[in-house]
């Protein structure tokens, strides 16, 4: 069988990418390999109607409502590379007979990279955050710490101070310019030079010193890499982001390749679950319009 789209990832933005197509009743088949970017946080917050809602339940709703519809099949697999053919795409699966189809859209999201820190990684998401809006407010104004991992930590120590008290770990990571001192002191950042030799306790920063920060949450950036080898093995174009690469789109979330489309993180520089929603949207009403059309 040949699918009118095959959707690689079937969280936020996969799911989204799956509904105009279904209600347009065209065949989908969404490959999913379950390892959604914010698995390691249980509550999601700042998605309209689903704010604190558990991360697992959204996507499992949307699930739902998608293969309520006919045309619709899931797969749990982890998609290989993919290659032009004839009709459309042909997409290599691990360990089972590849499948087809007219349109690929890609939402595998990205694979973050966190600081080698001792005791980082066993926090993140429950303690240790990348983004402010999603997880600053329930620190409830409390102590918290910004670890230094490159050039964007001082924009985000500079938002900080709305959610509490911030402390920015240069961390031998970054040195400020004399402007930026300036501005972390306007918004009251104090700033530690000794670097951090490990994470204890709740988000308690450990220094080389012997001091120990408590802190309610410790922020950080990530270093994050497009999951999956699809559109690189489509020889999509990658655009340059503050974090890592992702794949290149126009307005309607087409990629360089004609026929391929991509959306969620894995296609914009920072993302969240309502933008992953948002982009899948466009996403899949772009690859329906593409089919009729036969325009891509
Ligand atoms: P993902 O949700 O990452 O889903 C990608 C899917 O594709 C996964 O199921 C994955 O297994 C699958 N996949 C990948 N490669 C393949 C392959 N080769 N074959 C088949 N399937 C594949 N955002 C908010 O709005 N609010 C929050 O509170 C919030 N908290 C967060 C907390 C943490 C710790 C993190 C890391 C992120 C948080 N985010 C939050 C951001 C949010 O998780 C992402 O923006 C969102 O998950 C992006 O959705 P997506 O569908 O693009 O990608
Ligand atoms: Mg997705």
């Amino acid at each position: 069988m040949v699918y009118d789209s095959i959707i690689i990832g079937g969280s936020y933005a996969g799911l989204a990418a799956a509904m105009p197509l279904a209600r347009a009743r065209r065949n989908v088949l969404v490959i999913d390999a379950g390892r959604r970017r914010n698995r390691f946080a249980e509550h999601s917050h700042g998605f309209l109607t689903q704010d604190g809602a558990r991360t697992a339940d959204i996507v499992a709703i949307g699930r739902e409502q998608i293969l309520a519809y006919d045309t619709v099949e899931w797969l749990n697999a982890h998609a290989g590379h993919a290659t032009r053919t004839d009709v459309g795409f042909r997409v290599e699966l691990e360990g089972m007979d590849a499948r087809t189809a007219r349109r690929l859209v890609i939402a595998t999201g990205v694979i973050d990279t966190l600081s080698p820190i001792p005791g980082l990684a066993e926090r993140w998401g429950r303690h240790v955050f990348h983004c402010p809006y999603c997880h600053g407010y329930e620190l409830n104004q409390g102590r918290i710490g910004v670890l230094g991992t490159s050039a964007m930590s001082v924009h985000t120590a500079l938002l900080l101070p709305d959610w509490g008290t911030t402390t920015l770990f240069l961390n031998d990571s970054l040195t400020l310019d004399s402007a930026q001192e300036s501005q972390l002191q306007a918004r009251g950042v104090a700033i530690e030079l000794v670097p951090v030799d490990r994470i204890v306790g709740q988000a308690d920063v450990v220094l080389r010193d012997g001091r120990t920060i408590v802190l309610d949450g410790l922020f950080t950036t990530t270093t994050t890499a497009v999951a999956g080898p699809t559109a690189a093995s489509l020889h999509c174009e990658f655009a340059e982001g503050p974090f890592g690469l992702t794949i290149k789109t126009d307005a309607m979330k087409a990629t360089t390749v004609p026929g391929v489309f991509a959306c969620g993180d894995a296609a914009r520089a920072g993302g969240s679950v309502s933008l992953a929603v948002g982009d899948g949207t466009l996403a899949g009403v772009a690859a329906h319009q593409s089919l009729v059309f036969e325009h891509y």
